[in-house]
């Protein structure tokens, strides 16, 4: 039976859908906008609408930006001769927090998974390929996640750039495997940018 009035129950429901968030903390956010004031409310799904409808990928990189190009591919100071690959926008934020990196991203938006029926073709490879030929990289450096669906896309990657002839790079195997990029540490992600091997 639903203990509460059906607005509310609404409201929890709908909590409960956001990643890490579980029964008990969607209560008290639900709970926490039902005494909030009509105005802050209103901000919160308004703050929502708006970030759903102003952020778009990167024409360049396809990290998400509100933008037509993000806050890395705009600035003229990054070395764009360098180019890290990641799975997603929270991985550049990861690298960036380590301070090691100054060049320029590429984000796949997923990893090649079999097992979910991801492909080459369902992540964002071909605009890889597009930009290599677009642009002379000295350098690609691939930091997918050090997990089986990670290496499989590094592995799969470095293949394809094997003939167009560039230094194509793999972040060290010092992070935890299984590992999600973001979580890691940044002394430890500094580390393992470092020791990055050819591939
Ligand atoms: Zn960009």
């Amino acid at each position: 039976m639903n203990y509460y009035a059906a607005p509310i129950e609404k409201l929890i429901d709908e909590f409960s859908k956001l990643p890490g968030i579980g029964r008990k903390t969607a209560q008290r956010l639900a709970f926490h906008v039902i005494n909030s004031s009509e105005a802050e409310a209103r901000e919160l799904a308004t703050t929502i609408v708006k970030a759903k409808k102003n952020i778009k990928y990167c024409e360049i990189c396809f990290n998400l930006t509100d933008k037509d190009r993000c806050f890395i591919c705009s600035n003229k100071t990054r070395n764009a001769s360098i180019l890290c690959v990641v799975e997603s926008p929270r991985d550049v934020i990861a690298m960036e927090k380590t301070r090691e990196f100054k060049g320029v991203y590429h984000i796949l938006h997923g990893a090649i998974s079999p097992l979910e029926g991801i492909g080459p073709e369902d992540i964002k490879i071909r605009e890889l390929l597009y930009r290599m030929n677009e642009n002379s990289f000295k350098e690609v450096i691939l930091a997918t996640n050090p997990n089986i669906e990670g290496e499989a896309t590094a592995m799969y990657i470095s293949k394809i750039l094997k003939p167009m002839g560039v230094k194509t790079t793999r972040i060290a195997r010092g992070i935890p495997v299984g590992g999600d990029l973001e979580y890691i540490d940044e002394a430890t992600l500094a580390r393992a940018l470092e020791g990055r091997r050819e591939m």
